[in-house]
């Protein structure tokens, strides 16, 4: 026998057993993000390398050392996206969106990142993302977050808090920098290596570090949210508000950087502490740099991504999975009449009974064997179709997970037993 191929590591398959959270959750933060008027795009999992260096940052994590960069045949350089933020943009640009309007679009699908494989982090993971264009104020950085706080409610997830905190305008950032490069100057003894390196080139990516050594030293550094220009600091004082006005409890975090380049002013994460040290499920913040950066008119932007791992672990952890997408019927058949007669009964109550799941059974074998299949595939009911079915004209309908009764109904009844049913 041949050797196995196996995945590739932190790259993993999702089985049918439980594909039914990740669709329920999906399915529940597409009809939220519709409700609020977002539309979805969808981009190529594939873009220029040049559009994540200058949008995430030459001197990040992720651009440094976990981007899937190839040559492609043509000899360009190619990555697989780390994030979606900068591919939307692109294509907003791209496709004209941008001139004059206002945006609410989302998307969802796989990134890629090389990071070290663990819980809740992995090579490829899915990522649902909201971002909007042409909106400056605090209200659509309030919208976003109340909408991921209702995304939870509607989840039944409780277990998650709220940091937040504000970056400033680029100048502001500016002169916080120089403060920030005197203190960790001041102890460049304390300093990994990595921190010593970026100490130049971007020295609020140290606060980001994930290095414990230097947890004190960051913990005593200054804080960007004291060197704040007045209009950020209207524009975050009147996102609280927003946020008050509604009940949405948050934590000021001062040391909350992010870890790509492209926010300013606001930015937040929501964390869970049921999923240990990866409890970060939401992040994003606003963006008002990036669509110049890239090419485009000056536009202001919001947004955040959502990991989908994240959730589905924290769904199943805290015991609100949804339950498994089980089908309401199973259609048991035995005989060459009970089939062609199933068949047809099958195919007409799949357009009479809208919503009906129903499994056929294939392949035609005994009572006994078909009913274990039946039970197997957690139907609820059996429609059965034998025999005497065939010869008095009717189907009988055995509940699989109760003790009623088996009946005998006409087809017409079958089709109102099920219609019932299903609304139970
Ligand atoms: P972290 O600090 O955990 O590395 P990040 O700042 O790199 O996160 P973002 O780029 O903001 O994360 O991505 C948004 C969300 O996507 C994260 O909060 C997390 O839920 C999820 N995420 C990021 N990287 C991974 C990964 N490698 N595997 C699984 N989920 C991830
Ligand atoms: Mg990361």
């Amino acid at each position: 026998m041949a050797g196995k191929i196996q995945a590739i590591r932190g790259m993993h398959d999702i089985l049918p057993e439980q594909v039914h959270i990740w669709q329920t959750l999906e399915s529940t933060m597409q009809d939220l993000f519709g409700s609020y008027g977002y539309q979805e795009i969808r981009m190529p999992l594939l873009e220029k390398t040049d559009l994540f260096k200058r949008s995430i940052g030459e001197v990040t994590d992720i651009v440094e050392k976990e981007m899937y960069t190839f040559e492609d045949r043509n000899g360009d350089s190619l990555t697989l996206r780390p994030e979606g933020t900068a591919g939307c943009v692109r294509a907003c640009i791209e496709n004209g969106l941008l001139h004059n309007q206002v945006h609410r679009l989302w998307y969802s699908g796989p990134m890629f990142r090389h990071e070290r494989p663990q819980k809740g982090r992995y090579r490829q993971f899915y990522q649902a993302g909201v971002e909007c264009f042409g909106m400056q104020g605090p209200d659509i950085d309030a919208e976003h977050i109340v909408m991921t706080a209702r995304l939870w409610e509607r989840l039944g997830i409780r277990d998650v808090r709220l940091e937040i905190n504000s970056l400033g305008s680029s100048k502001s950032r500016a002169e916080y920098q120089d403060v920030l490069v005197d203190y960790y100057r001041a102890h460049i003894n304390e300093l990994d290596d990595d921190s010593v390196r970026r100490l130049e080139s971007n020295p609020m990516r140290i606060l980001d570090s994930k290095n414990p050594d230097m947890k004190q030293l960051i913990a005593s550094a200054p804080v960007m949210i004291d060197h704040l220009d007045e209009e950020s600091k209207q524009h975050f004082e009147r996102l609280l508000g927003y946020l008050d006005d509604v009940g949405i409890r948050y934590d000021i975090s001062p040391k909350l950087v992010r870890g790509l380049d492209y926010y300013g002013k606001t930015v937040f994460e929501w964390i869970t502490d049921s999923l240990g040290a990866q409890g970060t499920i939401c992040a994003g913040g606003r963006f008002d740099g990036l669509v110049e950066q890239l090419g485009g008119r000056k536009t202001p932007a919001m947004g955040f991504a959502i990991g989908i791992e994240r959730m589905v672990a924290l769904l199943e952890e805290t015991g609100v999975a949804p339950g498994k997408n089980s089908p309401h019927a199973y259609l048991v058949m035995v005989g060459d009449e009970a089939q062609s007669a199933g068949f047809k009964l099958v195919d007409s109550l799949r357009t009479s009974v809208p919503g009906l799941k129903i499994v056929m059974h294939c392949g035609g074998g005994s009572y006994k064997s078909q009913f274990k299949k039946a039970d197997k595939s957690g139907a609820s009911l059996a429609l059965i179709i034998g025999d005497d079915e065939i010869a008095n004209g009717v189907i009988s309908i055995k509940p699989l997970r109760s003790d009623d009764d088996q009946q005998q109904l006409s087809h017409d009844d079958v089709e109102k037993y099920l219609q019932e049913f299903i609304l139970n």
